[in-house]
Order: structure tokens, then sequence, then C-alpha cells
């Protein structure tokens, strides 16, 4: 399943060093190395899909256990638990790793 030249597969195998959050069956949640916020994580399902363009309806269970996750993540936050939860699907709106995965961001105030 593990795609050659795709960074977050290579993290996933564990041939490229990332800090691990947390690790489920099907998902990983990871620093983001160029934090947008006091707290930047990324989940990044196992699987390599490339984009939301990308899925099918078997990946229904997987998609639902995404934003389960973002849930989860948020009962570690400090009052108020608010977070966004963000995916960029295309090069010209911001996706620049072709591996799906939904940023969570939290711990500051965003203006829009
Ligand atoms: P996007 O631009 O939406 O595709 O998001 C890709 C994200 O991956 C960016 O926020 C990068 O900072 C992050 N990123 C790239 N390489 C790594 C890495 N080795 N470890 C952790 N995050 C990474
Ligand atoms: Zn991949």
């Amino acid at each position: 399943m593990e795609h050659q030249d795709c960074i977050f597969c290579k993290i996933i195998a564990g041939q490229i060093l990332a800090e691990k959050i947390k690790e489920t069956p099907d998902l990983i949640v990871i620093k983001d190395i160029s934090p947008q916020a006091p707290i930047h994580y990324l989940i990044v399902p196992k699987k390599h899909i490339k984009n939301l363009q990308s899925v099918s309806d078997l990946d229904q269970e997987l998609l639902g256990s995404i934003l389960l996750m973002a849930k989860e993540l948020s009962v570690d936050l400090s009052n108020p638990q608010e977070f966004r939860l963000i995916s960029n699907n295309g090069a010209s709106v911001g996706q620049s790793v072709f591996h799906i995965h939904f940023h969570f961001l939290a711990g500051k105030q965003f203006s829009e």
C-alpha cells in the first residue's frame, strides 16, 4: 500500500521520523513540522489516498474515524475545547502532500 516518494507513507512505515501523538490500526496523528498554531496536528489515514476526490464508498468508515479522532484530540485541549479541522484538496487550494490528511489546529484565536 506504501507509495514511493510519499512522505506520509514513509512516516507511517517508520522510514522518516515524526512526532507521533496517537496511532490506531487505521490512522496516525503527528505534529506538523511547520506549525501554524500552538497545537497543529495532522490526522493521516495509513491507507494511501491522494485526497478527498479519490475516496470511495469503501472509505466511509475510515472517513468517519477521522472525525471521531478529531473529537478525541479535543478532549485533551484545555478550555475552550475548540479547534479547526482543515483539509486541502488540490494544489490550487494549498495541498502540498498528496496523501490525504486533516489539519487539527487549536490554541489560538483565529480571525477568519
Ligand atoms: P498540505 O499543505 O495541506 O498538503 O499539508 C501538508 C502539511 O504537511 C504541511 O503543513 C507541512 O508542514 C506538513 N509536513 C510536511 N512534511 C512533514 C513531516 N516530515 N512531518 C510533519 N509534517 C510535515
Ligand atoms: Zn502516502
